[in-house]
């Protein structure tokens, strides 16, 4: 059953934010930068944002990296492993890891430490959302989409325990 659910951000407004984040990247960045988008939870936002940089003239490689932490519930366990590893070299490439929303930092801090072990020249995070006021270690994306109040949202491939990753909006799950 459908739960209610409040629109945050629509598909417009995500849309309009990600051609934005691309200008900046386009500035900002090598044009065949390496990207280590994290699963689950970032893969509709990397595959729009992937696009929206080819149209600024980028070419970047792509890699994926699957990390945990939540399971099936609505608050971080505090502890994150590896699931499944990247295939591709990062020893001296300049790295964009993107994520799905900063919370207490840990998921982004093991992913930059990991990449920063293996010799990546350079990690940059972007991220979807961020949570201010909520982080259990000292880290900050330098690409941040949408900052967002203290609410557990689903929708743009963020889920509850699995579900809800097609909504193409970002929402709250109401009560
Ligand atoms: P952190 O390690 O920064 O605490 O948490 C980051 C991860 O927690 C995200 O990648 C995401 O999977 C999950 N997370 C944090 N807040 C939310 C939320 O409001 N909704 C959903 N669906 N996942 C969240
Ligand atoms: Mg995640």
């Amino acid at each position: 059953m459908m739960p209610d659910i409040e629109t945050l951000y629509t598909e417009t407004q995500i849309a309009r934010r990600l051609e934005e984040l691309a200008a900046q990247f386009a500035q900002d960045l090598p044009r065949d930068i390496m990207i280590v988008a994290l699963l689950r939870g970032s893969f509709v936002f990397a595959a729009d944002l992937l696009r929206a940089m080819h149209r600024t003239g980028m070419h970047p490689e792509v890699d994926f990296l699957t990390l945990a932490s939540y399971g099936e519930r609505r608050v971080s366990s505090g502890e994150v492993v590896i699931q499944r590893d990247i295939a591709e070299p990062v020893q001296g490439r300049d790295v964009l890891i993107i994520d799905d929303i900063l919370e207490s930092g840990r998921t982004l801090t093991l992913a930059r430490d990991l990449l920063t072990s293996r010799g990546a020249a350079s990690t940059r995070i972007a991220v979807l959302l961020e949570k201010p006021g909520k982080r259990a270690v000292q880290i900050n994306a330098d690409y941040v989409g949408f900052t967002i109040p203290d609410r557990f949202v689903v929708g743009y491939g963020l889920d509850d325990a699995n579900r809800w990753r097609e909504l193409p909006y970002i929402g709250a799950i109401k009560g």
